[in-house]
């Protein structure tokens, strides 16, 4: 029920030992207050009146403001833990998925599952943490005092006591079993909204303009009416059973009642204790309902707090360290048995080539042959499941598992089918890759990469906000292209460039023009252009066909165009979608 390495966590030791003492000094103040009030009711009983106690009174309101105090500083000792745990939680999650040093698919979270974790996930650990070391240490503490002052004073009621109590330890292990399940359930229907939502969000331009948004929105309700389904059997399982346990409590002080009663009627027993063994009783189960009440609550914690976990501890994406040198003339790239899956799906298989120097080379395959594949393993955004990358640049010789690797990603410019504009202005999204270029250098780059017709359209020119966002200026496909290319022409020393199907999303008279901008910019650096669009191939040095995910041609454009071979590969790969 309770997660033991919750004590493991930075400051629990601490903050465990002060809340013990904390519970003992509230068990006892009870004591005190039930003490106080049974000496007055029995004085009163007795016909004696209150005249002369005064001393009852200020015990009673010592505890009882004693216990209020203590209750306060223990809920602030408990919010300041758990707060600055799981803030620490969020942060370090928040800054592994944002470095990409691991993904929610890593942890087995799904796509969505690192975001919704680090923004739901972390509050549902800060109200487990808050509940569960209270209550846990409450349900401890006060019980073993109140039922040792409860024999003193009565042992009959202090057996029926004791004997209730496993009976109610029983029942939640019971129901534990079912509550637990009932709580996965619910976890699997919210990351199954999460993801279905995140996909939606994604895809929400093409729903729409094939008119399957609505269908799309229909399967969003359906998952959302299995997680209420879901919410709704955990809160009748945890109603159910608080009633329950509240029940057995009840049964337990009504024996202890009834025998008081007897003993009080025959005259043995006096009216003090027995007043004061009926008022401590409650007190006694009260932890353990207290807890029972907050069970389910914190099952939801205590998911999101081994998931957090998981995501903390999946092994971070190892950093490759290669030459720092730039890449040159002479340098190489050596590219040994490259194998991507996934899943068990094989994207690339067994990959091998080498290039050097400022080399340009076409990358093409029928869709779904590897080629986005490939371009995220050259950028470093992927890492492979086998094979090994040798990398000579200047003097330096070094061999990685992967391009992920601070030295690499520095060289390299990486353009997507739609590159990204970020929320800030245009100047600022040119100067990406080199924030520190100056002014003239920024308006260099947007002229000589065509933007200045735009540029002269917008109302503030280079400082006109862009990218998504409110108050910011929607450009088109052919215009984002121009502003990630002006980043390439403005950052010289970045001598790698990796097209991933760069036109694909635009109409052949853009492409075109676009071309001459993009051919200037391959001039001195080493080139990887995946496309479908064969047309670019009279401009590289050199082409890999890729067939799925095995390369199945290397070799120079024009000769493999003019034997046939180009189109013999694309056309024995099923996709037969190749424009000429
Ligand atoms: P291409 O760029 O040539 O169209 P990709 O590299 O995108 O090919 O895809 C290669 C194969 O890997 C395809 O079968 C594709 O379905 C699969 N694939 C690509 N990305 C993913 C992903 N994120 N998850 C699962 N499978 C993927």
């Amino acid at each position: 029920m309770f997660d033991k390495t919750v004590f493991k966590l930075i400051g629990a030791g601490r903050t465990a030992v002060l809340l013990a003492l904390l519970s003992l000094a509230g068990a006892l103040a009870s004591v005190g207050q039930a003490w106080a009030l049974c000496c007055a009711l029995v004085a009163l009983w007795g016909g004696a009146g209150l005249a002369g106690r005064e001393g009852l009174l200020v015990v009673f309101a010592s505890c009882y403001l004693g216990n209020r105090v203590i209750r306060a500083v223990r809920e602030w000792l408990l919010t300041r833990f758990a707060a600055a745990r799981a803030g620490e939680m969020r942060r370090q999650a928040l800054e592994r998925l944002m470095a990409g040093r691991v993904r929610g698919e890593d942890a087995g979270l799904g796509a969505a599952g690192g975001t919704s974790l680090v923004i739901e996930g972390a509050e549902q650990v800060e109200r487990y943490l808050e509940l569960s070391l209270g209550k846990s240490i409450d349900l401890a503490v006060i019980p073993l005092v109140i039922i040792v002052a409860v024999f003193a004073l009565d042992w009959v009621s202090g057996i029926i006591a004791l004997v209730a109590f496993p009976f109610i330890m029983l029942y939640m292990v019971m129901i534990g079993g079912n509550a637990r399940e009932l709580a996965e359930q619910r976890q699997l229907e919210q990351a199954r909204l999460s993801n279905h939502f995140l996909d939606a969000m994604r895809g929400l331009d093409v729903l729409r303009a094939f008119g399957r948004a609505r269908g799309h929105a229909d399967a969003i309700y359906r998952v959302s009416e299995r997680l209420r389904g879901a919410t709704m059997r955990t809160l009748r399982t945890a109603t159910l059973s608080s009633a329950v346990l509240d029940l057995f409590a009840t049964f337990a002080l009504a024996g202890v009642a009834v025998m008081l009663g007897f003993r009080l009627v025959d005259g043995d027993m006096m009216l003090f204790p027995a007043l004061m063994a009926l008022v401590l009783v409650p007190e006694f189960f009260l932890p353990v309902r207290s807890f029972a009440a907050d069970y389910h609550a914190t099952l939801d914690g205590k998911h999101a707090l081994e998931r957090m976990r998981a995501l903390l501890e999946a092994p971070e994406r190892s950093v490759a360290v290669l030459p720092e040198a730039a890449w040159g003339d002479g340098s190489e790239l050596a590219i040994r048995g490259l194998t991507v899956r996934y899943g068990d799906a094989c994207a690339l298989e067994d990959v091998s080539f080498a290039v050097r120097g400022f080399e340009r080379v076409g990358i093409v395959g029928a869709s779904g042959a590897g080629k986005s594949t490939l371009a995220s393993v050259l950028a470093g955004f992927l890492d492979p499941c086998a094979g090994a990358f040798e990398l000579r640049a200047g003097e330096s010789e070094a061999r990685a598992a992967s391009l992920y690797a601070p030295a690499w990603q520095r060289q390299v410019i990486y353009i997507p089918q739609k590159p990204y504009l970020f929320h800030a202005t245009v100047a600022e999204n040119i100067a990406f890759y080199t924030p520190d270029a100056p002014r003239e250098c920024i308006e260099r780059a947007a002229e000589a990469m065509g933007l200045a017709p735009l540029l002269e359209q917008l109302p503030q020119g280079l400082d006109t906000l862009i990218g998504d966002g409110a108050g910011a200026r929607q450009l088109s496909g052919g215009e984002a292209h121009r502003i990630a290319l002006a980043r390439a022409f403005l950052d010289g020393r970045r001598r790698v460039l990796i097209f991933d199907e760069p036109t694909a999303h635009l109409d052949i008279e853009t492409e075109l023009e676009l071309k001459e901008r993009m051919l200037t910019l391959m001039q001195g650096r080493l080139v990887f252009f995946a496309t479908h669009r064969l047309h670019w191939l009279a401009n590289m040095d050199r082409v890999l066909v890729l067939a799925h995910g095995r390369v199945v041609a290397d070799g120079e454009p024009r000769a493999l165009a003019a034997d046939g071979t180009i189109d013999r590969c694309l056309r024995a790969a099923e996709g037969d979608e190749v424009d000429a």
